[in-house]
């Protein structure tokens, strides 16, 4: 080890091995799990991090790619391992506003280029609560979600070209812009979603949109749920395609959000059992915000809607976002475990219903399980309080609560944050053996010695 420390100090530029009392002091977050890395590594180049792989290979030593470090599942999980830190390579090489890309490097902050499309009146539609600490290579590699996929679909779907770098240093350099390419297999999406297991990110194409002249945002009360799945129905139908977020929350979720020592107000007077956050993206201000308002009156009219409120100005719409965001407050009187299932909108009521109840049957003292999500892509978020001294068996006994209704209803036990460690053990509720199987394989097949970031989405085979 020490010697992989010392070549790597030789091969790589200044700063670029961070180890013993300078990697113990590396910054480290609230959500995230690093473990104790043997050594952080900091590369400048796709060519250094071709030459990190190499060495750690022929070392047979683990590496772990870190992006923004803010994913939930321990996909970052470190120890024993060489952590392999992007942030030095973070450049964003160049826009195209005629083809409508951008050309980044991994460690780019998912903000940062959001805003740099912005300056070229384009737009990188992938947005999430991480927005300012993750990382474009970070997205990619979990298949990032987040608060648009209804109209944009995930970072699969914008991914155009990328580079990655094999556990044995090979530069896979696929960094083409082109919508259509079916020249045999999606190499992109051998990497896209795989958690850093089967290659490291370097570089990426992006696709980007036309900048958005118009967005409406309104925060709507339901009495039932039913209304809230006709009140989707209605504006799907009725905006043409324009909306890119429903976004539902239950109201125990709500009411945290919105009271002391919460900062969040709610936009709405009265109660109501939903909330509904709606955002729609379009082309023409006036017309745009005429349909929006036309399509609400009706859902009122229809007695479909309680009560909603349209956001008149930016700071109004920050604030509808910021309650939405404002996860962090669940977790302010004890840890918190954030699960992402992913179910058909018809089985989501019962389903959330039993959760809770399974919970509060457990656990009666404990604040009923927080729920929200991205509700119009069929992703609920699901946020549990761990009992106060749950050791591994309470883990697995909320663990079961969450996921065990879900093959049932042919849900998923991930929607958007991954695998990695946190759910490997439940993965077989959402994948057929024979699914899991064919994965191994690939894995074995790109990474034969098991060294990029191993351990995480499969069980790694006996050595
Ligand atoms: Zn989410």
């Amino acid at each position: 080890m020490d010697q992989l420390i010392e070549d790597l100090r030789v091969a790589l530029a200044p700063g670029g091995v961070l180890a013993g009392e300078e990697a113990a002091a590396y910054p480290r977050g609230p959500w995230t799990r690093l473990g104790e890395p043997l050594a952080i590594l900091r590369p400048v180049s796709t060519q250094e991090v071709s030459t990190i792989l190499k060495l750690a290979s022929a070392a047979g030593v683990a590496v772990v790619p870190w992006g923004g470090r803010t994913g939930l599942v321990d996909g970052c999980l470190a120890d024993g391992a060489v952590a392999l830190s992007l942030e030095r390579m973070a450049a964003i090489e160049s826009i195209d506003a005629t083809a409508g890309t951008m050309t980044v490097q991994a460690g780019c902050i998912l903000q940062t280029a959001c805003e740099a499309a912005e300056a070229e009146g384009l737009f990188l539609p992938l947005d999430l609560g991480a927005r300012g600490s993750a990382t474009i290579g970070g997205n990619i590699a979990t298949n990032a979600g987040g608060n648009r996929v209804l109209r944009y679909g995930m970072m699969r779907d914008m991914v155009l070209g990328l580079e990655a770098v094999l556990a044995d240093g090979t530069v896979i350099s696929a960094m083409r812009s082109l919508m259509k390419n079916n020249t045999g297999y999606d190499i992109r999406q051998l990497f896209i979603g795989s958690e850093g297991t089967l290659g490291v990110v370097t570089r990426a194409v992006l696709r980007l949109r036309p900048a958005p002249v118009s967005q409406d945002t309104a925060f709507i009360g339901v009495a039932s749920f039913d209304g809230v799945v006709r009140l989707l129905r209605r504006l799907e139908r009725r905006l043409g395609g324009a909306m890119s977020a429903f976004e539902v929350m239950w109201a125990d979720f709500h009411d945290l959000v919105t009271t002391p020592p919460a900062r969040g107000r709610s936009p709405l007077f009265g109660r109501h059992r939903f909330y509904v956050l709606v955002e729609s993206l379009g082309g023409d201000a006036v017309a745009d915000a005429a349909r929006f308002e036309a399509a609400l009156s009706e859902a009122l009219e229809d007695g479909e809607v309680e009560d909603a409120a349209i956001a008149r100005s930016l700071a109004e719409r920050e604030a509808m976002w910021a309650l939405r965001d404002d996860v962090g407050q669940t977790s302010r009187d004890g840890p918190i475990i954030a699960f992402d299932v992913s179910l058909p909108i018809a089985a989501m009521e019962a389903y959330v219903d039993e959760v809770r109840a399974a919970y509060a049957g457990r656990w009666p003292d404990l604040e009923a399980p927080w729920v929200f999500g991205h509700l119009g892509d069929g992703n609920l978020h699901i946020l549990v309080r761990i009992p106060p001294g749950a050791g591994l068996t309470e883990r697995h006994v909320l663990e079961e609560m969450v996921y065990g209704p879900l093959p049932a209803v042919g849900g998923s036990i991930s929607a958007e944050h991954g695998i990695g460690l946190a759910k490997r053990d439940w993965l077989s509720l959402s994948r057929s053996p024979e699914e899991i199987a064919l994965m191994a394989r690939l894995k074995h097949a790109i990474d034969p010695g098991g060294v990029l970031n191993p351990g995480k989405i499969l069980v790694p085979p006996p050595r």
